[in-house]
């Protein structure tokens, strides 16, 4: 790949977020205040009085002041950017997410509307991808993350290929047959994108291999990122001043940092990623497991450790979006005898490191936590895991519902109920899941 080029669309957004977050934290003088945001910076989940402090010392999680850098990573402060370009007609119309949630009837005409906001961004984005590889120029192709041909292959997954579309209830089983349609994005162009579909993995592969098949990972996720931002950005523009309650309004922004948050660490995974294919850093640590194939499931996906299990440091935090976020990679390859995993993550990074240690230390000693580890971390920590249909129709109800809450309640608006089901899920963890 080319030493990307300065005109090129993702590089322009690396370097803005930057940017963005060289702006940040420019408030806080007093230094006992800043000990304490720090501290409170240390908690997994921030509850109503640690958000009401760090409002009061100048983050603002439920508004934008006018000379913060964009939500959207344009690297322009916000009153000349997003908010310079607020439509002010209202339009009666518009059903916001957060209100359409509260109604089934609003919901469909929601996803209605955001499923066109949603595929006009994508082919729009499509237009001007590039692959991808280091020092490769052409054009991104439509591909697939997963090497399946779903019409043949039978699968389950709680991917929509909207990602707006996401009203998830406890007591319901989320996971629907895959379409073919799904887990596309743009990522490499034609020719390397079939060299990455016959990169076979077994135990002796290379690390540049590895490090390609999960670098599919970010890539997908960023390109659908960078749609989910451009469709916000368009919804807030064009509809922000037709939501006429002051608490919906709020909550608009509290999404709106969420997917900048989101995005902006993407870039930086992304980032990692391409120093690492091209050479330039050894800071990548590669883990390999190789297990007995199974069938029941797959995985490729970037997931998200949220405590270590030892010392209970926080890898990521629930709803901190000051806070980037940490991701490491997993992918999932079978053969005829195996089935082959790999992770990546950055060992610069402390906390995701000492996760790594501490649990790669207890499921070092037996067979079956090594599995229990990657089916929880694929099926808790990822969301883009998919299960064989017969395998999991096989399952009890009880099984299903609790399966889909456990892969999807870490994403949206978690509340302390839903937490609750989470750490006591992982406070049995050395019995827990097993897919394999
Ligand atoms: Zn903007
Ligand atoms: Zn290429």
């Amino acid at each position: 790949m080319a030493e990307i080029k300065e005109t090129d669309i993702l590089s322009n957004l690396v370097s803005k977020q930057q940017l963005y977050k060289a702006a940040r934290n420019t408030k806080i003088s007093n230094e006992d205040t800043q000990r304490f945001i720090d501290s409170i910076f240390g908690n997994y989940y921030l509850d109503n009085d640690n958000i009401n402090f760090l409002v009061k010392n100048g983050y603002n999680f439920f508004s934008i002041d006018d000379e913060e850098l964009c939500f959207c990573l344009s690297g322009i402060v916000f009153k000349e950017c997003c908010k310079a370009n607020l439509s002010e007609d209202k339009k009666e119309n518009y059903i916001p997410f957060l209100k359409a949630i509260i109604s089934y009837e609003n919901y469909s005409e929601y996803l209605d509307f955001s499923s066109k906001l949603f595929e006009k961004n994508y082919s729009a984005m499509s237009e001007n991808e590039k692959c991808n590889i280091p020092y490769c120029d052409k054009k991104a192709v439509e591909n697939k993350l997963y090497n399946v041909d779903f019409n043949v292959c039978k699968l389950v997954s709680s991917n929509k290929r909207n990602i707006f579309d996401n009203n998830y209830q406890m007591g319901h089983s989320f996971f629907n047959e895959v379409k073919d349609d799904q887990f596309r994005y743009y990522g490499f162009c034609d020719q390397h994108y079939i060299k990455i579909q016959n990169i076979e993995m077994t135990k002796k592969s290379s690390d540049e291999d590895i490090l390609t098949i999960n670098f599919t990972t970010v890539v997908y996720k960023l390109f659908l990122a960078r749609v989910q931002m451009e469709a916000l950005k368009e919804e807030y523009r064009n509809y922000f001043n037709s939501i006429s309650q002051e608490a919906i309004k709020a909550l608009f922004i509290y999404n709106l940092r969420k997917v900048s948050n989101h995005l902006s660490s993407l870039i930086d995974l992304y980032n990692f990623f391409l120093e690492s294919l091209k050479g330039d850093s050894k800071d990548y640590e590669i883990v390999k497991f190789n297990l007995p194939r199974t069938n029941n499931f797959r995985i490729k996906d970037v997931f998200q450790p949220q405590i270590t299990p030892e010392n209970f440091k926080v890898v990521n935090s629930i709803n901190n979006l000051f806070i980037p976020e940490s991701f490491a990679t997993i992918s999932m390859y079978s053969d005829k005898n195996n089935s082959f995993i790999t992770m990546v993550y950055d060992r610069k990074n402390q906390n995701m490191k000492e996760f790594f240690d501490q649990y790669l230390k207890v499921v070092k000693s037996k067979m079956k936590s090594e599995a229990a580890f990657i089916s929880n971390c694929s099926l808790i920590l990822a969301d883009n895991i998919i299960f064989n249909k017969e395998w999991f129709d096989g399952l009890e109800d009880q099984e299903k519902f609790l399966y889909s809450a456990l892969n999807k309640f870490r994403f949206e608006h978690p509340n302390m109920g839903q937490e609750y089901l989470k750490m006591k899920f992982f406070a049995g963890f050395n019995k827990g899941n097993n897919f394999f």
